[in-house]
């Protein structure tokens, strides 16, 4: 008897993010610098607010799109920090930003519908694409200093195409997208029925004055979608917790699926998630971006070919010199010079490899002096 599954799990493998995270733990006495993850803790304050939850009895099913006073605190916070419109019957509070995208593209795409992804890109998109039977278009964006090309879009652009992902600032480059591009995506997309879906999962983490959103477009606004997370900027990664916007009609498709999936996130964190709203993380900006310029001045002090990131807490630093694919590269790296890096094969561009900052200031020397050594043995 031969068991059978969904074909759709067919082509997607677990993370590589993750999977080469195992081949750096394995290597005695490595430094990681691998995995995208604030190195504090959650603060204090949001801690505490799900303690009481929980010692108050707090552990019965909630509204299965959350609280209708979290949503609210969400929809006034939206508003105030980034200048997004989105009542709270457009919000769903979600199992981080991973179930936000999967619920999105899963109400979105028939099988055979395209979802262009601009890369280099986070891997998730498109595993998710595939397990929605959806097929991912790649839009290398490597020539373009990993602005997204208005040119090669159109040309990206068919029939079948549902959906793009856009994700500003950006996991692995940490590039913000510019007005200019947006305009320009905006002149391309808007007679078109093409879903945009905006992962600002980083946007607490942008150290230029100029960052706008997709959805500042307003006449698009049918088709936006907006996906939020409190996994980086307030230090929740663990806890599992995100909230997708979206215009009525696409959040009550979204709601669907989010119900049919998880039916709530859960209950006596969601004051916990009120808390979290009020949090100044400037301190832990500040923090980020000290890191950053640190690591960016070590690395074109080592003759390294990295654009600056305006924001995330992430380098993508090419290798080509090297003449390595970017799995070699690393991989030597990580076993002659014991300093782990993720290969940009991972994210879809090869010639590169992603270094996070969310590391100690002793590992981030460490593994920045460690690289210099290796880069001299080549
Ligand atoms: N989107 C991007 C761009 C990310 O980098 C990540 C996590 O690294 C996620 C989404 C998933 O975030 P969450 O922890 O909220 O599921």
């Amino acid at each position: 008897m031969e068991l059978t599954f969904n074909h759709a799990f067919d082509h997607v493998k677990r993370s590589g993010i993750r999977r080469f995270t195992e081949v750096v733990k394995s290597v005695p006495g490595a430094v990681q610098l691998t995995i995208g993850e604030p190195d504090m803790d959650t603060p204090e304050a949001v801690r505490a607010a799900a303690k009481i939850a929980l010692d108050a009895g707090d552990t019965h099913y909630p509204p299965n799109n959350g609280r209708p006073e979290l949503l609210a605190a969400i929809s006034k916070f939206e508003e105030r920090r980034n200048g997004l419109r989105y009542a709270p019957d457009e919000i769903i509070l979600t199992i981080g930003a991973t179930e936000a995208l999967f619920i999105s593209l899963f109400a979105l795409v028939n099988p055979g519908d395209e979802v262009v992804i601009p890369t280099p890109a986070f891997s998730l998109y498109e595993s998710i694409a595939r397990l929605c039977r959806a097929v991912p278009v790649n839009l290398p964006t490597e020539d373009n200093c990993f602005q997204i090309d208005p040119a090669a879009l159109a040309t990206a652009i068919t029939p079948r195409t549902k959906a793009i992902i856009l994700t500003s600032p950006n996991n692995p480059t940490g590039c913000v997208y510019a007005r200019k591009t947006l305009d320009a995506i905006h002149g391309v997309l808007k007679d078109k029925p093409i879903f945009v879906i905006c992962d600002e999962v980083y946007r607490q983490l942008v150290y230029t004055d100029d960052f706008t959103s997709f959805s500042a477009f307003a006449d698009m606004r049918d088709r936006v979608i907006v996906v939020q997370s409190y996994s980086k900027p307030y230090a929740m990664t663990g806890w599992r917790l995100g909230y997708v916007m979206a215009d009525r009609p696409v959040h009550d498709k979204l709601q669907v699926a989010h119900q049919y999936a998880v039916v709530s996130a859960p209950a006596f964190v969601q004051t916990a998630c009120i808390e979290a709203l009020k949090y100044d993380n400037s301190a832990d900006k500040a923090l980020f971006r000290r890191r950053r310029d640190y690591v960016y001045k070590r690395l074109t002090d080592m003759g390294l070919d990295v654009q600056e990131p305006e924001g995330a807490f992430y380098m993508f630093i090419s290798v080509k010199k090297f003449g390595m694919d970017s799995l070699t590269f690393c991989t030597r790296m990580v076993k002659e010079g014991k300093v782990g890096l993720t290969p940009g094969v991972y994210f879809g561009c090869e010639g590169y490899m992603r270094l996070s900052y969310c590391y100690s200031d002793a590992d981030l020397k460490e593994g920045l002096d460690r690289m210099e050594a290796f880069l001299k043995t080549l």
